[in-house]
């Protein structure tokens, strides 16, 4: 199994439109990015995408254009699923798999593709293509919310999706003792924001779940270049 990051950013992205700040300032001078936050999974010959983010287009071209079999959603908020609609006129559209209520609710978005759409109940594991992936509820308001589980060749990788540190406890459970964690990280340390995790928040939850590896991700400009711990976009992890 091997997991590409396709983008680490927040739905805004960096260098954020418009903004002078040293962390976009930089990323204009040195030609860094942080396209919005996805995962690409391979196993065996075939890829999976966790969220399809609005950088989805250039994010695949970035990977070799894979051909993608399947789609994992955490949520209905844009910078998640609207890249989606990428795939019309390139390939079959992906089958889409989802907790119900966040299937439910992207189907209605995109209302004009026809999305094979697979609810998975959350906490109940489910196979893709050799994948064992579980999704479990985080705390996200005012919207449900997901992250998953995927385990593979003896690996464990968790992603939290977007979450403020209030994960219920039969999640953190599930999250415990991973190979690999990605946590959303909005915000430097000391930045609260109701709906996401700061980088301290992160820093403290991954200490408390016991992973053996971890990077913060969806971060957004506010949140330095070479802070430890946090991914870059194009990052690829082998198991
Ligand atoms: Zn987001
Ligand atoms: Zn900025
Ligand atoms: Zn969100």
């Amino acid at each position: 199994m091997e997991i590409a990051l396709l983008g680490t950013g927040d739905a805004i992205g960096t260098p954020k439109i418009g903004c002078t700040c040293p962390v976009c300032a930089d990323a204009a001078r040195f030609g860094r990015e942080r396209l919005r936050t996805s995962f690409l999974i391979k196993t065996g010959e075939r890829h999976v995408l966790v969220d399809t983010s609005p950088d989805l287009r250039a994010q695949l071209l970035a990977r070799g254009s894979p051909r993608i079999d399947a789609v994992l959603w955490t949520h209905g908020h844009y910078d998640h699923f609207v890249g989606y609609n990428e795939f019309y006129r390139v390939q079959k559209l992906p089958p889409a798999y989802a907790a119900p209520p966040v299937l439910t609710y992207i189907r209605e978005q995109l209302h004009f593709l026809r999305i094979a759409g697979h609810p998975q109940p959350v906490y109940t594991p489910f196979d893709l293509f050799g994948l064992s992936c579980t999704f479990f509820e985080v705390n996200h308001p005012p919207i449900y919310a997901c992250g998953i589980v995927i385990e593979a060749d003896g690996a464990k990788i968790v992603i939290s999706g977007d979450t403020n540190a209030m994960i219920p406890e039969r999640s953190r459970d599930l999250m415990r003792d991973a190979d690999l964690l990605f946590l959303d990280a909005l915000v430097p340390g000391g930045v609260t924001i109701g709906k996401h995790m700061n980088y301290e928040d992160a820093r403290a939850l991954a200490a408390a779940l016991g992973a053996s590896s971890f990077r913060c991700v969806h971060m957004s400009h506010l949140m330095g270049w070479d802070l430890p711990d946090t991914a870059r976009d194009g990052d690829v992890f082998r198991f």
